[in-house]
């Protein structure tokens, strides 16, 4: 037997309750739903719990006070009347009382009716007490009873029953306006309270309504996000605060998400264009060294020719030797931030090691170099130092033909500022931006031909921005360029290992 079937298909009463109950409590429904159930289920309550108090108990209390007015007053009167020596007497007074009074009085001794005052008279008649509501008997003494007169008004009635001398009483007396001014009021305050309600639901669907517009919005933008449209802005037209802050974060959110995604965007742009670069980099060295080893096996060749050859394929060797080292640099500056090791040396020293190794180079092309400094101690990684130094020399070499080379250190506040001054070519304003990009050469055919990669001031920017600082330049065309940077001074003149 499958019990679970049971629950599955739940049937009868139950069941009709269970669906009524998930009708008017859905497990999922908007918030203006919720929201409206919610207000209108208190003040329902409200109304209902105030209908009911005035309805049953305070009109039961207006009631039951009313009957003991009545009952006293009747009280008096019968104890008045059962003194009186004879029953006529006893009518004589009833009479003046209803006449000062305005009540209306009935008087019975025994079954006889000895007095009504509206007739003025003896009454007669068959169950004549019972017929007058009068049947009352030592069982129950006093009743209370209420009649419609022809005029529309209530009079409500006490009927008094005295065993010892078998008088009764029956008293009448119009509904005092009080009463029906009470009354009157329960049913102003009920329709009052009817009214409250329907204006409270008013009031929450107007309430929801200024919740959930801004909900919605957000709800709409949020979509339209998702979608790919990111350039779309949260707007609600709320006072609420919490709803201008919700969407004022969405916004902030939403805008850095949309930079992240331009960055990325911009990173894999990038990437594409660096793979492409590097296979073009590298194919065009792979085919010219082919080139030459096919040339060089063939056996008629002048020696004269055969060395050219040989050189030019080694040349092309080197220049992809280069290549692979500076790739192999950019890598792994990209992939290990933890690859800078500061250690404080002294600046001057480095300087002159590369400037002795860079000026066969320059003497090469008839250059001078200078680089006479005193020495200064910074603070940066060694080997990384002497790479920028090496590339920026190495870069002013080869761009200049005549002239000469200056590196000099200065000393400035908490930083030795390096410069590195030619008298080359220099670099048009519109390059100077993009120089430092990956591949930019402002001539390549130059750049290649000195054996360069078009990757050498990269390396220079990676590595001062690895150590926290950045590289300056500024060039006039047909004078000369000068590079800057700086890298933070260390007091002591004493070398001292990281
Ligand atoms: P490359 O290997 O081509 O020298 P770099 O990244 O070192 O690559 O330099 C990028 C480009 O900047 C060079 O191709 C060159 O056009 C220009 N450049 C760099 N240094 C100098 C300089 N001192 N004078 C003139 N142009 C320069």
């Amino acid at each position: 037997m499958n019990r679970s079937r049971k629950y599955l298909r739940p049937k009868g009463l139950r069941y009709v309750l269970y669906r009524l109950w998930r009708w008017i409590f859905p497990t999922r429904a908007p918030v203006r739903t919720w929201m409206f159930l919610t207000f209108a289920l208190f003040v329902g309550l409200a109304v209902v719990g105030a209908g009911l108090y005035t309805g049953l108990v305070l009109h039961g209390q207006l009631r039951s006070a009313m009957e003991q007015t009545l009952r006293t007053q009747a009280e008096r009167l019968l104890t008045q009347l059962e003194q009186a020596p004879t029953p006529e007497e006893a009518v004589a007074l009833a009479r003046s009382y209803s006449r000062v009074t305005e009540v209306h009085l009935t008087l019975a001794r025994g079954e006889t009716v000895l007095w009504d005052s509206e007739a003025d008279r003896p009454l007669e008649g068959e169950n004549l007490r019972a017929r007058l509501g009068m049947d009352v008997d030592t069982e129950r003494p006093v009743r209370f009873f209420e009649r419609l007169h022809p005029d529309g008004q209530r009079w409500l009635y006490v009927v008094l029953y005295r065993p010892a001398s078998a008088w009764v009483l029956r008293l009448g007396q119009p509904e005092p306006v009080l009463f029906k001014l009470a009354q009157q009021m329960e049913l102003t305050l009920l329709v009052g309270m009817l009214a409250a309600l329907l204006l409270a639901l008013l009031g929450s669907w107007i309430a929801t309504q200024k919740v959930t517009g801004p909900l919605h919005a957000i709800r709409s933008s949020a979509r339209n996000i998702i979608e790919g449209h990111f350039d779309e802005k949260i707007q609600v037209h709320t006072r609420a605060a919490e709803f201008q802050d919700l969407a004022h974060h969405l916004n902030k959110m939403s805008d850095s998400f949309r930079e992240k995604i331009a960055e990325l965007q911009r990173l894999t742009r990038l990437q594409t264009e660096f793979i492409g670069n590097i296979s073009h980099e590298v194919r065009n060295p792979i085919f010219s060294i082919g080139g030459y080893l096919e040339a060089l096996a063939s056996p008629t060749l002048e020696p004269e020719v055969r060395k050219r050859y040989a050189e030019k394929a080694l040349q092309n060797l080197q220049r992809l030797n280069n290549l692979f080292n500076d790739l192999i640099e950019i890598a792994r500056l990209e992939y290990r931030a933890d690859l800078i090791h500061p250690a404080v040396f002294n600046l001057q020293e480095l300087l002159d090691e590369v400037v002795e190794m860079l000026r066969p180079k320059a003497e090469e092309k008839g250059l001078i170099i200078h680089a006479e400094n005193s020495p200064l101690y910074v603070r940066a990684d060694r080997e990384r130092i002497r790479q920028v130094l090496t590339n920026l020399i190495d870069n002013a070499i080869a761009y200049t033909d005549e002239g000469y080379v200056r590196c000099r250190l200065r000393r400035r506040r908490d930083k030795v500022q390096v410069e590195v001054v030619d008298t080359g070519r220099g670099i048009p304003e519109e390059h100077l931006d993009r120089i430092f990009e990956r591949f930019y050469r402002v001539d390549p055919d130059r750049s290649r031909r000195s054996g360069g990669t078009g990757l050498g001031l990269s390396i220079v920017k990676q590595i001062l921005q690895a150590h926290g600082e950045a590289i300056h330049v500024e060039s006039t065309v047909g004078r000369g360029t000068r590079f800057w940077f700086e890298l933070p001074y260390a007091e002591t003149d004493q070398p001292v290992s990281a």
